[in-house]
């Protein structure tokens, strides 16, 4: 009687035990189905503790039958929420479908169905019955926990993650030292011949439910992690977010992802981020480059069309803290391609307020700026490269107004501009400064080379075939820049194309 105050004392504080443990878990993530299934499976075993606890203390058979009923629920329930755990911790493709659920809790759901209506003080129970009772009831529990035990550690050992090798380890262990105290006094021992101790699997199921439960508490699940941190980002911000493991392998893609790019869930999810990028692409998004936490230079990200779409990418990496081993990468991606066209209106806005509308050359302000910009950078270097520049008036414009109209005037500006950007080409800039005059300015080119381009510029200006027969030329000043500002420089490119105006037009006077 003394062992048996003992049993139900300790069965009480299992009890408590459960509870606590299951409770804890459950507050601390409602949202993960393990921690959930982890609660029910605790309930189970308090359940069947607690009925134990007054089943021990038991003065006649019909009490103890009442409370063995009550604790049937516990110990026909816990072994199927046992292994459904297990299939849920390793990620079991078998823990979605509702026919294997149904198949699992199905024996344990006879067993009660058993234990509730066909035993009883009054109730002769047939021999068969009981038979098929307690070895049918014995191979259910051992089948399932030798199950959960294998599963568990061929999960640990396929895995490359320390994370699971750890996790798989405690719930093996875990779950084996309860099975074999329960496997050593209640069978092995009587068939040694001495008497089974009484039934505590309810008590010895404690360590298993603390080891599972510092899995769960201390090293939490990748993919419970994951969930929570993906459910959570997504309820606060509406932003686009990837999840991926640690070998750049999608595991979870918001919602807004999924509208965005037009592809499933399950398209995307197992297959590397590198499918939502272009060949070219792909060297700048490596799993290196994803473990730094930065934002990433914008990339175009390749939609289920092929289409692709601006993109600005921020990758934030998850390390185990008490592992200290990168589990995968957070991405948040942001949708830029309204950035990218107000840009590109941006760009269209700028251009119009620097270039000239009859010619496109650039207009005088932005000619002047170009002017100072280089100036200024060479006086920041005390041995910077040649500038020169040149100014260009077409002579006797009156004339071919008077002459032809403004319209026609209007083409020779066209076309004399046409010459000089020809010749120009990328080695400077071309400014339309005034009606019908020009400044040319050639970063890195001194002053005989510029005066072999005025030279060219001259002479296709003159030879051009232009659809009236009237002489169209140009005077040209050319200069080098030395020590003087943008205004000096200016005076002096105008003073020589004065200058050669004076002496006759249709000339080149260079410095
Ligand atoms: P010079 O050889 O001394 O330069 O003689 P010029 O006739 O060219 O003299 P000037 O530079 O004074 O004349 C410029 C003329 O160019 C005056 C103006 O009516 C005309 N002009 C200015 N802008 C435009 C334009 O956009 N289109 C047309 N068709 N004519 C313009
Ligand atoms: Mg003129
Ligand atoms: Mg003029």
């Amino acid at each position: 009687m003394e062992l048996n105050n003992l049993l139900s004392a300790l069965s009480l504080v299992a009890v408590y035990a459960y509870l606590h443990i299951g409770f804890f878990a459950l507050l601390k993530n409602k949202k993960s189905n393990i921690n959930r299934v982890f609660f029910i499976m605790c309930v189970a075993y308090a359940v069947w503790s607690f009925a134990y606890s007054f089943a021990y203390l038991a003065e006649n058979p019909r009490d103890f039958y009442a409370w063995n009923k009550l604790a049937a629920f516990g110990w026909c329930s816990f072994s199927a929420l046992t292994l459904y755990l297990v299939l849920l911790v390793t990620e079991n493709r078998f823990a979605v479908s509702p026919a294997v659920i149904l198949v699992i809790f199905l024996p344990g759901a006879v067993f009660l169905f058993m234990a509730v209506f066909l035993f009883g003080p009054e109730q002769n129970t047939p021999q068969l019955i009981s038979s098929i009772f307690y070895i049918g009831d014995f191979l259910y529990n051992f089948v399932y926990a030798v199950l959960c035990i294998g599963l568990l550690a061929f999960w640990g050992h396929r895995s490359e993650s320390l994370r699971v090798k750890r996790q798989a380890r405690v719930l093996v262990l875990s779950g084996l030292i309860p099975f074999s105290l329960n496997l050593l006094t209640q069978n092995v021992l009587p068939l040694l011949g001495m008497n089974p101790l009484p039934l505590m699997g309810q008590i010895y199921a404690v360590i298993m439910v603390l080891g599972t439960y510092l899995v769960i508490d201390k090293y939490k699940l990748m993919r419970i992690t994951g969930n929570i941190i993906l459910d959570e980002v997504e309820n606060k911000i509406i932003e686009l977010v990837i999840l991926l493991n640690e070998k750049g392998e999608f595991i979870q893609v918001s919602r807004h992802v999924l509208n965005l790019l037009g592809f499933a869930e399950a398209e995307l999810l197992g297959k590397n981020i590198a499918i939502l990028f272009q060949e070219d692409d792909r060297d700048k998004f490596t799993l290196e480059k994803l473990r730094q936490e930065k934002e990433h230079e914008d990339i175009r990200m390749q939609k289920s069309t092929g289409e692709t779409i601006p993109v600005q990418i921020m990758s934030v990496p998850i390390n185990d803290q008490v592992l200290n081993e990168f589990l995968g990468v957070l991405l948040i991606v942001r949708d830029i391609r309204k950035e990218y066209e107000l840009r590109a209106i941006n760009a269209q806005l700028h251009e119009r307020t620097i270039r000239d509308s009859l010619t496109n050359l650039y207009n005088h302000q932005h000619s002047l700026e170009l002017l100072t910009g280089e100036i200024s950078q060479r006086w920041q270097v005390p041995e910077a490269e040649a500038l020169s520049i040149m100014m260009l008036d077409i002579d006797h414009f009156k004339k071919i107004n008077d002459t032809h109209g403004h319209l026609y005037g209007d083409y020779i500006i066209r076309t004399v501009s046409e010459i000089m950007s020809s010749n120009v080409g990328i080695q400077g800039y071309v400014g339309r400064f005034g009606g019908e005059e020009f400044i040319i300015i050639l970063p890195g080119v001194d002053i005989t080379e510029a005066c072999r381009i005025g030279e060219k510029i001259r002479s296709d200006v003159f030879q051009y075939p232009y659809t009236e027969l009237i002489p169209v030329t140009v005077s040209i000043g050319v200069t080098q820049l030395r020590n003087e500002s943008a205004m000096q420089l200016l005076k002096k490119a105008d003073d020589l194309l004065y200058v050669a105006k004076q002496s006759g037009r249709n000339r080149v006077e260079c410095d």
